[in-house]
């Protein structure tokens, strides 16, 4: 079934031809986009829907996220806010509530965030293992991240679980752990950093994920400058993620490399350090992505609007920067080319927002303003 999308005051559609069009519409036919131009004229459609005047840009693609998890942090993080630091051990807390609960607490628990993020306009999303860190936890969680999520990341390398061998925890990650988790995952994450996993241990889970065929992705650089952005450039990552630390010799070979750098606002915020720097790495000619770190120890939030927000009012991000960083931005994050875009063929991803335009993310601060959602060609919302 067909349905045409029009009165939209501003498309953004993220197209380097068509650019952002002003009096538009665009056609779903069923989960793709079929047609994109002026509303004058569109083609016939089954249903029509008129969004009088309303911007529409595609839906944001959240290429970061944690969000197989139980229990709860918010003891930390009221400590955090009393002038505590963060530290990655932290972590080890949901790791215990996440063995503790069962499959379908577990499930129950992931499809509500992701209802959530889906009803603030996030329509494709990430998210990762690394709350078992046991070859039968990891094994569940990729399993059932699986079942919902559009993009699952393998995250044994998240913490050396608490009284084990760092080596020989590594070298469980690198073999049956990375056996039983490959049939659910696309992706093989490491958080390399202090309290985490080192240069040698982070490239030895790296190395052995790539043997089997898995994409690359890496947390780098939150706490501190460190090795995490020269491995994943090296190695030919996706994206880093956290970049909140850099050195010039960082931002230089991000900016020459494929490999994103992905920045997470809410995160620098909860953490309390500072903000990525986004615009240094931009004016470098870098590309980033824009993403929540949904979780619940660092960044408890599902909204990429607030991230948007953040990104623009504080990390000096202009406004098509951060809408761009948080959709094809998040998609290229996740090396994907059918999200993030709204031109024919794209996936049917459509994010309508109750304002004229996506200036009013960063103008009305804190404002809800999703107004309606399609995800794959279905009203979400
Ligand atoms: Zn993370």
């Amino acid at each position: 079934m067909a349905i045409l999308i029009t009165g939209i005051g501003e498309l953004t559609t993220n197209d380097p031809e068509l650019g952002k069009l002003r009096n538009a519409a665009l056609v779903l036919d069923g989960d793709t986009v079929a047609w994109v131009g002026p509303a004058a004229q569109a083609p016939d459609a089954d249903e029509r829907v008129d969004v009088e005047g309303r911007a529409v840009l595609p839906g944001w693609v959240d290429s970061h996220t944690h969000l197989v998890f139980a229990g709860d942090r918010t003891a930390e993080f009221e400590a955090r806010m009393a002038g505590q630091a963060y530290a990655a051990g932290g972590i080890a807390v949901t790791v215990e509530a996440t063995r503790a609960a069962s499959d379908d607490q577990l499930l129950a628990n992931l499809c509500r965030h992701v209802e959530e993020a889906t009803a603030q306009g996030t329509t494709c999303l990430e998210t990762k293992t690394g709350y078992g860190l046991t070859v039968a936890d990891e094994a569940r969680s990729a399993r059932i991240a699986a079942t919902v999520a559009d993009e699952v990341t393998f995250l044994g390398a998240h913490l050396v679980p608490p009284g084990a061998d760092a080596e020989s925890y590594v070298d469980l990650v690198c073999g049956k752990m990375l056996d039983a988790v490959a049939p659910h995952v696309r992706w093989a994450d490491v958080f390399c950093e202090t309290g985490a996993f080192d240069e040698a241990q982070s490239a030895r889970v790296l190395k052995a994920a790539a043997q089997r065929g898995l994409g690359l992705r890496v947390h780098g650089n939150q706490l501190g400058e460190g090795p995490g952005v020269q491995l994943a450039v090296e190695l030919d990552a996706a994206s880093v993620d956290h970049c909140t630390y850099l050195s010039d010799a960082d931002v230089e070979a991000l900016a020459s490399s494929s490999t994103v750098a992905t920045v997470l606002p809410a995160c620098d915020l909860s953490t309390r350090h500072p903000l990525a720097p986004a615009r240094r790495l931009l004016d470098a000619g870098a590309t980033v992505a824009v993403a929540s770190n949904a979780n619940p120890g660092s960044s408890y939030t599902t909204s990429m609007a607030f991230c948007v927000t953040t990104a623009v009012l504080q990390m000096r991000m202009t406004i098509d920067e951060a809408v761009w960083s948080a959709t094809a931005g998040g998609a290229q994050a996740l090396r994907r080319g059918d999200v993030g875009y709204l031109r024919p063929g794209a996936r049917a991803d459509v994010h309508v927002l109750a304002a004229p335009s996506t200036t009013h993310l960063a103008y009305r601060p804190g404002v809800p303003l999703t107004h309606a959602v399609w995800r794959k060609g279905v009203r979400m919302r």
